[in-house]
């Protein structure tokens, strides 16, 4: 089983492997920068260097860690400046994950700000095919959205329809996350939900596609669009649904990640013995 949550690289990136140990994680996602502003500093050779020979001691795979683009791009965008400006932040995301031997970059598809999903859609297409050509290994993760306003991929067949439009594919895969899928409206809550869940997606999407499980309960009810994680089996999912999902992602090999809160009822190492509980 491949599993670990989110990680802080407060301090030093290298910091994150030992945040990653300290919670017992097999698996593990970081921010390569600060995720909340435009610009991010060079990375040093020496931290690269002490990440990667971390993650070396480590027990953890290289092959089940991910890092996750900053907020502010928006590759859906209208507008050319922030579309430029989204694009190369992806790219340089790409690069730094090459640098660090991270093979998986999760994005997210973005907002068309009210120009429709047609133009958003072709924005971003547009965005993800420039990134796509960087020489390295990495690979980009679509993640599946909410449902909000204006934005895409939330839909299973139109994520399909999307991804099916990105060249070269071997660039490209999935990351699924649970909340958004349940918020969407992919029931989640029985193992037959989750089956005929996982089965609408393989449909649309192809589960060989599935690179990266976000396994986060919901604070909200089915359907609700509501982008709110909550601790697992306690939120609109429930027990019977997460574990019928870490069951099945550990069958198909496929790593988990949880992006859960931190507050007075649990922090992440509870919820990582937790998801370890449900296996
Ligand atoms: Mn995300
Ligand atoms: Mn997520
Ligand atoms: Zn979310």
């Amino acid at each position: 089983m491949q599993i670990g949550c989110h990680v802080s690289i407060s301090g030093s990136i290298d910091k994150s492997v030992d945040n990653a140990v300290e919670r017992e994680c097999s698996a593990f996602q970081i921010f390569t920068r600060n995720p909340r502003g435009w610009h991010a500093k060079e990375l040093v050779p020496e931290d690269i260097g002490t990440f990667k020979s971390k993650l070396q001691a480590s027990k953890i795979d290289r092959l089940a860690t991910c890092a996750h683009m900053p907020y502010l791009p928006n590759l859906a965008t209208p507008k050319d400046d922030g579309f430029a400006k989204s694009v190369q932040t992806l790219i340089d995301e790409v690069k730094r994950c090459a640098q660090l031997g991270i093979p998986y970059l999760v994005t997210h598809l973005g907002s068309h700000l009210g120009t429709g999903e047609e133009a958003g859609i072709k924005r971003l297409v547009e965005g993800l095919t420039k990134a796509g050509e960087t020489k390295n290994d990495v690979i980009i993760l679509l993640e599946n959205t909410a449902g909000q306003k204006n934005s895409v991929g939330s839909d299973f067949k139109q994520l399909g329809e999307i991804f099916k439009q990105l060249k070269p594919a071997k660039k490209f895969g999935i990351c699924l996350d649970t909340c958004h899928a349940f918020v969407a409206g992919y029931d989640l809550k029985t193992k037959k939900d989750v089956e005929k869940t996982f089965s609408e997606f393989d449909l649309h999407v192809g589960l060989e596609n599935l690179k990266i499980l976000h396994l986060n309960d919901a604070r909200g009810e089915l359907g609700c669009n509501l982008d709110r994680h909550y601790h697992l089996g306690l939120g609109g999912i429930g027990k019977e649904g997460i574990s019928a999902v870490v069951k099945f992602a550990n069958k198909k090999k496929i790593p988990i990640i949880l992006e859960t809160p931190i507050d007075d009822d649990r922090d992440d190492f509870e919820n990582i013995r937790v998801a370890k509980g449900f296996a």
